[in-house]
């Protein structure tokens, strides 16, 4: 992956970061906070007039001396539960839609990326666990710690005019649990992940093994050992995990241990000072309280560490420049039919290393079809992307209808010049959602057209439109797929339509027959074909043989199986295999 340039500076400033998705929602914000203030403030409240109420009814003085608390008593126990559903309410709503918006922009910053398989296999854990992160943020930070001070001020400010000694105390107690323990916790949590990281890799990697090597653990006797290094790296994480969990029960006892002390300092200072009973009682009971949104910060502060390093990763992905920058002004798009110019192109994927493409020309004009053919590594799928616009080129150009392509926006070309990638992939979905991929308004007869162009009318039959396919569902053999992706590429109807590798992993007879009926479908319509397989390329109007990036030799069928070369070794090759296959 491209290294970050900013991840560095941003990964001091976590709760900044989280300030993106919440634009906007600055006032749902504000409401969640004030509501999950007022019920701590109302809990705090609740508290201090029944400790009033009932160390003055100790006392036995007139009823009507005690009405006043009675109906605060009321008042503060159900507004407590209003203002605390408020919240729920208000703060989840505010922390889903964030939510949705990181998603949302995830998703937006991958797409004009290309291909997701350079990206790293932890992405889709980046893409699902990651952005519940900002959720905890909210609701399981952010929001807390709101409430937590506000209660935390209101009941120092209520000791104060009780009696100043005691609510310097109070500070102290709410300092420690509510400030040092939470930051404590945050610090330990980041040293244990980096710990307990290489654990759960090692355990992942092991378990990876068992289940993939399975046939080849039991072919050679060899399952005991897999088995028992399995269970050792899970027994090592286990370890690790108690003794994490042991660190933060500890944690949290000393908060609790904290409030008992506080609690009782109050109570000495409040006897020695010799303000009377009911003064005491409520500035230890409200003291009591007022410790209760404290006390879960010093879990939240745990949970800080993993929400900014999730906040993190995905500022990395964000922060990717995409690989075609766009342009400044795009040009309009161009009008089919499309004349594509490739000109002296060179592709180099990273600074250094050799051009995957060293001077590329080629020439697509309306109807025109050109194979590229060439051994593994020779810069065919290179070709593909510079055209598709995932991949970027160094020098040359490409001229769609005259215009540089770059003038071009990157999602204007993909529109036109698209195809059969090299890896189709089948979407648990409905046969006819798999189809739909790639025309979400093709009616049904459109759909059998496309099905019937390639070839797939009889498996569709005996499959039905509305049959799960993929993972888990209905089982899709290699040829099935490609004519899955080629009804796809029609469906579409590009442009300009490019085929990667249709017969790629088939085998001879099935790939002769899905490039026999490949190259009569493409008929008249504007193709750049990518094979390494040439029977069939007698039909086609030109043939560029690609070497290391450059072109070796280029023309028709006829000619370059009259020259030596490449060309002619494999044409001689699969001609033989055909026919003692
Ligand atoms: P072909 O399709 O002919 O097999 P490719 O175009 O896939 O060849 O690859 C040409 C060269 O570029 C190879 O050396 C390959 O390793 C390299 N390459 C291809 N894609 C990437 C990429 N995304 N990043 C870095 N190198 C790449």
């Amino acid at each position: 992956m491209t290294p970050d340039p900013l991840a560095p500076q941003i990964g001091g400033r976590p709760i900044r970061r989280a300030g993106g998705p919440l634009r906007g929602m600055g006032g749902r914000l504000l409401t969640a906070a004030a509501a999950g203030a007022a019920a701590e403030l109302a809990a705090l409240g609740l508290i201090a007039a029944a400790a009033w109420m009932i160390t003055r009814a100790a006392e036995q003085p007139p009823l009507a001396a005690l009405s006043v608390a009675i109906v605060a008593v009321r008042a503060f126990a159900t507004s407590r539960g209003v203002f605390r559903y408020g919240e729920r309410l208000a703060g989840h709503d505010v922390a889903l839609r964030a939510q949705a918006t990181t998603r949302e922009r995830l998703y937006e910053a991958l797409i004009p990326s290309g291909p997701l398989s350079h990206r790293g296999a932890d992405l889709l854990s980046r893409m699902v666990d990651d952005t519940d992160a900002v959720q905890d943020l909210l609701v399981r930070c952010l929001l807390p710690a709101v409430a937590a001070t506000v209660t935390a001020v209101a009941a120092v400010t209520l000791a104060v005019f009780l009696l100043p000694a005691a609510a310097l105390v109070l500070l102290a107690g709410l300092l420690v649990a509510g400030l040092l323990l939470p930051a404590a916790t945050a610090v330990a949590a980041r040293r244990w992940s980096a710990r307990l990281a290489p654990a759960r890799a090692e355990l992942a990697a092991r378990v990876a093994d068992l289940v993939h090597g399975a046939a080849d653990l039991a072919a050679y006797g060899a399952g005991e050992q897999a088995l028992a290094a399995s269970a050792e790296a899970g027994a090592r994480l286990a370890a690790l995990e108690r003794r994490r969990s042991r660190a933060n029960a500890a944690a949290l006892a000393l908060g609790t241990l904290v409030q008992g002390l506080t609690v009782a300092g109050i109570v000495l200072v409040a006897l020695r000072a010799g303000i009377g009973q009911v003064p005491t009682a409520v500035l230890a009971l409200t003291a009591l309280v007022s410790f209760e949104p404290i006390l879960p910060l010093a879990a939240a502060g745990e949970r800080f560490a993993g929400v900014t390093a999730a906040l993190r990763r995905l500022r990395e992905i964000r922060a990717t420049p995409p690989v075609v920058p766009e342009p400044a002004v795009a040009a309009a798009p161009p009008e089919a039919p499309l004349t594509v110019q490739v000109r002296d192109l060179v592709v180099r994927h990273a600074a250094g290393r050799a051009a995957a493409l060293d001077g590329v020309s080629l020439t697509l004009t309306p109807g025109r079809r050109v194979a590229v053919v060439g051994p593994s590594g020779a810069g065919k799928s290179t070709l593909l992307s510079a055209l598709m616009r995932t991949a970027d080129f160094e020098s040359g150009d490409i001229l769609i209808n005259g215009t540089a392509i770059g003038d071009l926006s990157p999602d204007d070309v993909r529109e036109r010049i698209t195809g059969l990638t090299q890896d189709p992939y089948v979407f648990r979905a409905s046969l006819r959602d798999n189809l739909r991929l790639a025309g979400p308004e093709a009616d049904e007869e459109e759909l059998a057209r496309a099905v019937h162009r390639a070839r797939l009318d009889t498996w569709v039959e005996r499959t039905g439109w509305d049959a799960t396919l993929g993972e888990d569902g209905r089982t899709v053999s290699g040829g099935q797929l490609q004519r899955l992706a080629l009804a796809r590429a029609l469906l579409r109807d590009p442009d300009v339509l490019l085929l990667d590798e249709p017969a790629e992993s088939l085998d001879g007879a099935t790939a002769d027959a899905l490039m026999a009926d490949l190259l009569d479908v493409t008929h008249g319509r504007t193709t750049l074909l990518v094979t390494h397989r040439l029977h069939g390329l007698e039909g086609v109007d030109e043939i560029i043989v690609l070497e290391d990036g450059r072109v070796v030799q280029r023309g028709h069928h006829d000619e370059l199986v009259a020259t030596p070369g490449y060309y002619r070794d494999v044409w001689r090759s699969e001609a033989l295999t055909a026919r003692t296959g």
